[in-house]
């Protein structure tokens, strides 16, 4: 059943929820979730999210979105009461959802979002085209963003993780964006707008990323093809890419990893000072310390989200004890545990 709340309600909810036990939880979720705008694309209730992230693993979001166009997300998000929370996702290839899933409406942009345009040395694409399209219709026109090729997330993924490998980024190729504020309204977003750091930027709260413009070198199609084939066999020589993973489980350790700048060294690994506390291969649960690459973690199979969480937590641990970095999370973890874990 679904019916509408008025603001007070809303925070009446909000308040509820905080102390309600896990089966109070369950009831309040089916009874009170607000009633939305009707929009021109595909509005879902408790859309489970599993199948959507790469790791397999998450519960539902409490509502999924898949916008017809821009106008249409834009009229969504105006109409959308303030208090409700949205979530973006792109590919899911740097998402644990946990196994109680979200509590949103979970935004997820289609093949209206997955245009790829290239005048010259610029390349307009579309946020939900993957980043490996990206590469290869840019490389066939000339235009080198080959390192997007082995990465496998959307453009507004990338965008929101400054994402990158063999030495380029996202922030060194971006020209401008496009945006929906979580008020409805678009914006352009030049490169001065967004500050992008090491895997993040600080994209505006809320805000979904529609679309962009790159710049590039141009090159010949031929030398750019060879380069993407020659990065494919490095990652699968390097990498469990067979495996089901996030990427990079933890961030290379502040002040020793890549920023994008020239002057920041790289010489210290989270993958080394993983296997220095011996965790390479541990298990927990169906989640594993990838054998071949220990900064990978993977679902081997029947994993839940906490049983990945629960091993990147151990990791951690006893990298501390060993020595004494504290590892940052690379991989996104959304969402609520399953009331059996709380
Ligand atoms: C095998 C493997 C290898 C990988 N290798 C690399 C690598 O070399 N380099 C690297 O940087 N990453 C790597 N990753 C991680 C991942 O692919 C990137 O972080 C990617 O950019 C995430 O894109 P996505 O579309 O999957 O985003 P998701 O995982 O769905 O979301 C990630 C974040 O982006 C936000 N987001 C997504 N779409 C939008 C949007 N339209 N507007 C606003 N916010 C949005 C989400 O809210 C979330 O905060 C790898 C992952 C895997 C599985």
């Amino acid at each position: 059943m679904v019916r509408q709340l008025s603001e007070a309600g809303l925070k009446t909810l909000a308040i509820r929820a905080r102390f309600a036990s896990g089966v109070e939880k369950q009831i309040l979720k089916v009874t009170f979730l607000p009633k939305l705008p009707l929009p021109r694309g595909k509005l879902t209730q408790s859309r489970d999210l599993s199948n959507l992230t790469w790791l397999g693993v998450g519960g539902p979001a409490d509502y999924f979105f898949q916008p017809e166009d821009e106008s249409d997300l834009a009229n969504f998000l105006r109409d959308l009461p303030q208090e409700v929370a949205i979530f973006p996702m792109g590919v899911g290839s740097n998402l644990i959802v946990r196994d109680g899933g979200l509590r949103a409406v979970v935004i997820r942009l289609g093949r209206s979002f997955n245009q790829v345009i290239i005048k010259e040395n610029k390349v307009s694409a579309g946020a939900a085209a993957l980043d490996a399209m990206v590469a290869r219709k840019s490389a066939e026109a000339g235009v080198d963003l080959t390192f997007l090729r082995t990465i496998p997330g959307s453009i507004g993924g990338a965008i929101c993780m400054n994402a990158g490998c063999y030495g380029s980024y996202i922030s060194d190729h971006f020209v401008k964006a496009r945006i929906v504020t979580r008020e409805g309204e678009v914006l352009t977003l030049m490169a001065d707008d967004i500050c992008f750091g090491y895997r993040q930027s600080n994209l505006p709260h809320g805000s979904v990323v529609t679309a962009a413009v790159f710049e590039s070198s141009l090159e010949d199609p031929q030398v750019l093809a060879d380069r993407m084939s020659v990065q494919l066999k490095k990652r699968s020589e390097s990498q469990p890419t067979k495996d089901r993973s996030a990427g990079s489980m933890f961030r290379n350790p502040a002040g020793f990893s890549s920023s994008g700048q020239a002057d920041d060294i790289q010489d210290l690994k989270a993958w080394k000072i993983i296997d220095d506390a011996g965790m390479r291969g541990a298990r927990f649960g169906g989640a594993q310390i990838s054998k071949k690459h220990s900064n990978f973690l993977i679902n081997t199979g029947d994993a839940t989200a906490s049983d990945l969480e629960g091993l990147g937590e151990l990791v951690r641990k006893r990298v501390f004890n060993q020595s004494k970095i504290e590892l940052e999370w690379e991989i996104m973890r959304v969402g609520e545990p399953c009331s059996d874990d709380t």
